[in-house]
């Protein structure tokens, strides 16, 4: 296992690569990023930018979301994969948003984790990205760097992987942090073909199937 500082060694130099990595879903409040995170999940950002403009022009607001039609919302975003789950997910979400919370996003990771569709790694992500609250949002890019460089055993969930990181990594780093490994993930250590070859942490990667 790669031990503490050996890992924010590696995390400096992920740092230096994508120093200006950043969330790249498109929002403009963060409403409208509670509905684009949750179309996210298993498809890409990309893809959900290209829906979500004529989506939140049309529900500007809970209230516009939480009376629309089913139907209308599915036409919206039939181009996101499981857009029936997903358009069923932020109309309800909206009805609990304006029926409990006041039509507010709860600032707290319990609260906003009861609003459908709602999981772990959105509650981070949301409160992350427009609140400021810091958190650790693992997706599979952030697990998979995690398990190669070595910090976690492969058979670890995403819990681990977040408790991991959060002993790991100073608190007031925990936002930024989640960017690099997010960019590092998507962009060089990719799934099926990592730049092994071209790795400024290879030395330190605990990959055992590392490309030499
Ligand atoms: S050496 Fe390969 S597997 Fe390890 S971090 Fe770099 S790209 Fe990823």
């Amino acid at each position: 296992m790669l031990s503490k500082s050996k890992f924010l060694d590696a995390l400096a130099i992920i740092t230096e690569m994508f120093p200006e990595a950043h969330g790249e879903l498109v929002w403009d409040t963060p409403f409208h990023l509670l509905v684009a995170v949750v179309l996210s999940a298993q498809t890409t950002d990309v893809g959900v930018n290209k829906a979500t403009p004529a989506l939140f022009a049309a529900y500007p607001e809970p209230r516009d979301l939480a009376q629309a039609d089913i139907i209308d919302v599915e036409n919206y975003i039939r181009t996101i994969g499981l857009y029936h789950t997903k358009a069923k997910n932020i109309v309800k979400l909206a009805q609990m948003l304006l029926s409990e919370f006041g039509g507010e996003i709860p600032r707290d990771k319990d609260a906003i984790q009861k609003l459908p569709g709602v999981g772990r790694k959105t509650a981070n992500v949301v409160l992350a990205e427009a609140y400021g609250i810091p958190g650790i949002a693992v997706d599979t890019h952030v697990s998979r760097v995690s398990k190669r460089l070595g910090i976690v055993p492969e058979s670890a969930d995403v819990r681990d992987v977040e408790e991991k990181l959060r002993a790991f990594i100073p608190r007031e780093d925990w936002i930024s942090a989640h960017h690099h490994l997010i960019f590092f993930g998507r962009y060089h250590c990719l799934a099926k073909k990592p730049k092994c070859l071209d790795c400024p942490v290879f030395e330190l990667c605990q990959y055992k199937e590392k490309t030499i």
